[in-house]
């Protein structure tokens, strides 16, 4: 799967691709502890809930790799100058391949979901080894909450839906209040460098409840003039009423269009409401300003991810084509899609381009995207920006 560069150094959208197929890098506890706020913490959204994870930056490229201990891994993160003083492999001049742009960041930031101003370092040079050889090169990238710039917060970490690829159902976790979600953005805000604010939530009760919290929170969070995403399950009028809370951008997850697959994994939800909540989502908001995550995995052909994100693209929306992550928590998913397995570099860049493809065709723009996941684009290759 690993097809290091011959001079590998900054990252690239193949060197990406390969990042995210394997999703998950050993790393030395010390390279993470240096600073509490250079880790993200265990994620409590969606199906990447419960992982801890980095970010890694290089070449104007970031990724987002779950972190674990385990010497065997296809991912190995180290320092670079341990690999110079230590022999290692070629690794040559250390200071190969650290884009100028990338030093420049600030470098304060807060764990998952709780802002931590104090301990604030980084800037560590490192080298991600891949099957043993040199891949790429870069640094750790703070995250602010959640993700670097942003303070993208769950409010409900429970979900009475059950799809069988999300482990948010199992963990059953808390419903944030509202002055909590208040403090963490102030806290964020006070920390510097907070460029968005994204709203996500399970659904604890019923999708109303949620959107209602959520509408509740975006004008709270207005005073921050900042701009304001929200992902949620919709409503028969939740996007008029994020629009005129002082939402922004808006994100109804469609999760896949394969129908058949659809009816198995997400049999709580309602395909062809999500997609009309979409079409009235890009009439409210505008083109460029509404998104859909799209997993591909779950054992879906490309054919039926091409279709897809042309009918998501026919409508405005811009598709997120996600890798499925194979949660410990669902390995019921495995009964209702045998063939699901995380797809490998080759099919995440050919689909990535062919995406990029398909929104110049309809002139829509990925990387104009302020909240959420595309300025992030941490777990995907993201159209415009990557390819
Ligand atoms: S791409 Fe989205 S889910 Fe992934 S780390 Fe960034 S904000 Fe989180």
């Amino acid at each position: 799967m690993c097809k290091p560069n011959q001079h590998p150094d900054k990252m690239d959208a193949r060197i990406k691709a390969i990042l995210i197929a394997e999703g998950s890098a050993d790393i030395e506890p010390e390279l993470l502890s240096t600073s509490k706020a250079l880790a993200s913490g265990p994620s409590t959204a969606g199906p990447g809930a419960g992982v801890g994870s980095f970010f890694f930056r290089s070449g104007g490229h970031r990724v987002r790799l779950e972190y674990k201990r385990d010497p065997d891994a296809t991912l190995i993160v180290r320092r670079i100058d341990e690999e110079a003083a230590g022999g290692g492999s070629d690794a040559g001049d250390v200071d190969a391949g650290i884009d100028e742009n990338d030093d420049a960041r600030d470098t304060r930031a807060a764990g998952d979901e709780e802002v931590d101003a104090g301990n604030v370092g980084g800037g560590d040079d490192l080298v991600i080894f891949c099957g043993g050889r040199e891949l790429v090169r870069g640094r750790i990238e703070p995250a602010l909450l959640h993700c670097p710039e942003q303070a993208y917060i769950t409010l409900s970490e429970s979900c009475i839906f059950d799809c069988t690829f999300c482990p948010v159902p199992k963990l059953g976790g808390r419903t944030k209040t509202r002055g909590e979600v208040l403090r963490m953005v102030d806290d964020a805000s006070r920390i510097g460098n907070l460029r968005a604010i994204s709203i996500t939530s399970g659904i604890e009760r019923s999708p109303g409840e949620e959107v209602t919290r959520a509408v509740d929170l975006v004008k709270a969070l207005t005073k921050y003039n900042l701009p304001i995403g929200v992902s949620v399950y919709p409503t028969g009028d939740s996007s008029i009423r994020m629009k005129n809370a002082g939402a922004v951008e808006i994100k109804y997850n469609v999760e896949t269009m394969d129908r058949e697959i659809f009816g198995r994994v997400c049999a709580d939800m309602d395909l062809d409401f999500v997609l009309a909540s979409l079409e009235d989502a890009v009439n409210i908001f505008g083109r460029n300003c509404v998104f859909s995550n799209f997993i591909i995995g779950l054992g879906e052909s490309d054919r039926t991810v091409r279709e897809g994100v042309e009918t998501l693209a026919g409508i405005g929306v811009i598709p997120i084509l996600r890798a499925l992550n194979l949660h410990p928590l669902r390995p019921d998913l495995k009964n209702v899609c045998p063939d699901a397995a995380r797809p490998d570099a080759d099919r995440l860049l050919r689909l990535a381009r062919f995406e990029r493809e398909v929104l110049d065709a309809h002139g829509l723009r990925a990387d104009v995207a302020e909240t959420m996941c595309l300025p992030c684009g941490g777990c995907d290759l993201v159209p415009h920006w990557d390819v």
